[in-house]
């Protein structure tokens, strides 16, 4: 795919990306704001999300705002954050035109066998749990806008499950039938598109700490996976339902 965005293609679109304070989330934020998105950062560490909200004030692009958030905490749908979060969205912006569900953590690679399940279920809760849960609170919001698009970020282990990843693979294949069910369910019936991200190798910290002999500069950098990140947020996605898209192939 040969992409480049326009510099005005997410004038007046409120989206909200998670993880937002880091890695290729925080990338993704600054590149939605500089095209124009008014971005909510949602994460768990404040001091990468200011760092994040000083650098879009710096640019000049529409003020963001912070959302702190542990999706570790996040285990039922009645819980006194996320009726807090959906209600402040509703009252400030009336609407959600984009969810980039980005945050995850990696858990140990061992054999199953030995897989810490306390360490699961922690995965399993971040990466999948948790994105449910934001999702079935934010629907609502995503359907008053008039063409909102829905991201789950995966990965290779995700469309494959692989020997040693344990709970991070299964967490990313269980996303990918989730975002399918939900696409399933939505295209008929709303203007919410819901689509697949799997970055590929790209130099993170997460990354870092999966395959630490490699050189980080063999790797493309977050900034470079952002023509994908753009076209899937965009209108120019719109026909886009139930796909996985990977950076690789960019
Ligand atoms: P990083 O570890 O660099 O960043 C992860 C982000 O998720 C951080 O912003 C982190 O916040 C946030 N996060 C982690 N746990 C929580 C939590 N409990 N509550 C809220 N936020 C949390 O990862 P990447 O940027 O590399 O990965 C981004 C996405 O891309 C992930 O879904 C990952 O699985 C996927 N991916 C990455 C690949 C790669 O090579 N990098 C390859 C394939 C897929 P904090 O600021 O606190 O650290």
């Amino acid at each position: 795919m040969n992409y480049t965005a326009s510099p005005d293609l997410l004038s007046d679109r409120i989206i909200l990306v998670t993880g937002a304070g880091s890695g290729i989330g925080r990338q993704a934020a600054l590149s939605y704001a500089a095209h124009g998105a008014t971005v909510l950062l949602l994460g768990r560490t404040v001091t990468n999300l200011e760092r994040c909200y000083d650098e879009i004030i710096k640019a000049n692009c529409p003020e963001p705002a912070i959302i702190p958030l542990d999706l570790t905490d996040l285990t039922h749908p009645g819980s006194e954050s996320l009726v807090g979060l959906k209600a402040s969205i509703t009252e400030k912006y009336g609407r959600l035109d984009g969810l980039l569900h980005n945050a995850a953590i990696l858990g140990e690679r061992v054999p199953f066998e030995h897989y810490n399940l306390a360490q699961w279920a922690g995965v399993m809760q971040v990466n999948f749990n948790a994105a449910v849960i934001l999702t079935q609170a934010l629907l609502g919001l995503l359907k008053k806008s008039d063409a909102a698009s829905l991201i789950f970020t995966s990965s290779g282990v995700g469309a494959t499950p692989r020997a040693y990843w344990g709970a991070y693979s299964v967490s990313k294949y269980a996303l990918e039938g989730f975002a399918k069910l939900l696409s399933d369910e939505l295209t008929t019936t709303s203007s919410v598109r819901v689509n697949i991200l799997n970055p590929g190798a790209t130099r993170t910290a997460m990354r870092a700490a999966a395959f630490p002999a490699e050189n980080p500069l063999s790797l493309k950098s977050a900034e470079q996976l952002m023509s994908l990140y753009l076209y899937l947020m965009g209108d120019d996605s719109k026909s886009e339902h139930g796909k996985t898209f990977n950076a690789t192939a960019v």
